[in-house]
């Protein structure tokens, strides 16, 4: 059964991945910190995204571009004219929301046909007793809507110290803009050929009219954005070739959600219809996730046109072209742009790697976590926290793998118990190391070297040697299933 957001929050505060922002005063609604394990997460999305989609590909570099830049790029891109999203307040209790998002909100109702009974009726539903439909405050029920008006989400702030119309600065409320106006230094210092693109990962800001449902809509929050520039008039497959690589990011973005382990019925495609486009956009398709919330937007893939380049052209008065070789022509390269949400993705994957099962009569929680996005790979357990050439092994143990993986020690608690917490934070293996492994000093028994590596996902564990335990860990690891792993050392014993 698929998590509330409720679940996601609880766990989330109670594991270190997420706590809500500045929490001892009182909390700041919009804004999350990301706590150990979180942070660990969240970096090893940005790793796989930026080794994935920019280090592996020999046509995209990066780029890492201030945050505050000229105010002339917000006008140039039509952010301070257009980045406005529709908003209405409630003439009573004040309350603002997204004039386009107030239907998809529950909504409080003081029927008459009860008395005046309040009652919190499902979005866009009616009510049940005297068949009104929502046309107040969903909020306080009682209070008329103002029509709807234009809301620019652009935080604006001053650079330098003086507080004047002429020092205002914008907090980028995207990461794209630093990549077109860097188009000519980064064809020219890096040599490049159509098409090329380039990535960036980073800070984004918005003063979102309602932000909500936990890390889903914040007002600051990470993108990983690219823009892929291509020669408008080549053709690919007979087809032209912005079009052609629009729907190739399409396929690769699906891909890569489903590589780190979304699940294929949790995702689906979704087309923009010709009146909800950006002013630039000559096509855009959103990558819908099933998220608590149900389906929402998880990235998007624009084709931008020729529309920035030109743009930033005519207001800098520099030459954004591309000469082409072959045609001996100076062309203003396409853009297909990929941007997707670090936040939005964790979500995601947390949402979508939550399981609650039934173990022996007792509730199991686990998150399956894809390998290389677990925030811990690998716990080293003693058994018995008392005996000290036990401890001492586990601990040389950790050491050593931590050289290699993420690693943790943890003794305390008995195994089972260790267990259940490894699991509710996703880590895909425990090494145990036991009193067989050390053997007994008082008994003179020896050990046989071996400890014992358990199967989140399974629960079923083999026996290695701590000489061989690293190898067989990358193995694993590196994406060697299970089974067959396993296999190579007999039968398993029962599951723990
Ligand atoms: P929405 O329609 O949900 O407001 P958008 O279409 O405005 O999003 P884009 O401008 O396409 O979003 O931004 C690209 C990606 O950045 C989004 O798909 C999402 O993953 C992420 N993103 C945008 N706004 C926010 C936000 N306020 N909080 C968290 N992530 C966001």
């Amino acid at each position: 059964m698929a998590p509330t957001m409720d679940t996601l929050v609880s766990l989330s505060k109670r594991r270190g991945f997420v706590f809500q922002s500045s929490e001892i005063y009182g909390g700041t609604g919009s804004c999350w910190d990301y706590g150990p394990l979180g942070v660990e997460l969240k970096q090893n999305i940005k790793h796989a995204w930026w080794r994935d989609f920019v280090q592996s590909r020999a046509d995209m570099v990066g780029l890492d571009a201030s945050i505050l830049m000229h105010p002339m790029v917000w006008k140039a891109s039509g952010h301070l004219d257009k980045f406005t999203d529709p908003m209405v307040d409630c003439r009573e209790c004040r309350l603002r929301f997204r004039a386009d998002h107030v239907d998809e909100l529950a909504w409080t109702h003081y029927c008459p046909a009860t008395k005046g009974n309040k009652f919190t009726i499902p979005s866009g539903e009616a009510c049940g007793h005297c068949g009104a439909r929502r046309t107040l405050c969903p909020d306080c029920g009682k209070g008329e809507l103002t029509p709807p008006r234009q809301f620019n989400l652009m935080f604006k702030t001053f650079m330098g110290p003086v507080e004047e119309d002429a020092s205002v600065a914008y907090l980028r409320p995207e990461t794209a803009q630093a990549m077109f106006v860097n188009f000519d230094n980064v064809l020219q210092s890096m040599r490049l050929k159509l098409p090329f693109g380039i990535g960036q990962a980073g800070r984004s800001f918005r003063n979102e009219i309602t932000p909500g449902n936990f890390i889903f809509r914040t007002r600051e929050f990470e993108q990983m954005e690219i823009e892929y520039f291509v020669n408008p008039h080549e053709k690919v497959d007979a087809r032209p070739a912005d079009e052609w690589w629009h729907d190739r990011w399409i396929e690769d973005c699906l891909a890569w959600f489903r590589r780190y382990g979304l699940q294929e019925e949790n995702l689906r495609l979704r087309e923009h219809a010709a009146d909800e486009l950006s002013h630039y956009s000559k096509r855009t398709v959103d990558i819908e996730f099933r998220y608590p919330i149900g389906w929402s937007e998880l990235m998007g893939i624009a084709n931008r046109t020729d529309f920035d380049l030109k743009q930033h052209s005519k207001f800098s008065g520099k030459s954004l072209t591309y000469f082409d070789d072959e045609r001996k022509e100076h062309v203003v390269p396409f853009v297909v742009e990929p941007a997707m949400g670090v936040d939005r993705a964790l979500l995601a994957f947390l949402t979508d790697a939550y399981r609650e099962e039934e173990v022996r009569g007792e509730k199991r929680v686990v998150l399956r976590f894809h390998p290389e996005l677990a925030p811990i790979q690998v716990a080293v357990l003693p058994l018995l926290k008392k005996r000290e050439e036990i401890v001492k092994t586990a601990l040389g143990i950790r050491a050593d793998l931590a050289k290699r993986w993420r690693v943790v020690y943890d003794d305390t608690a008995a195994i089972g118990r260790l267990y259940r917490r490894q699991d509710e934070v996703g880590t895909p293996y425990c090494v145990t190391v036991d009193v067989q492994t050390v053997g007994d000093s008082g008994t003179a028994e020896a050990g046989d070297g071996r400890v014992t590596i358990r199967d989140r996902d399974s629960m079923q564990q083999i026996r290695v040697s701590v000489a061989t335990l690293a190898d067989v860990l990358g193995e694993l690891l590196g994406g060697t299933p299970w089974e067959t792993v396993a296999a190579r050392f007999g039968p398993a014993p029962p599951p723990a």
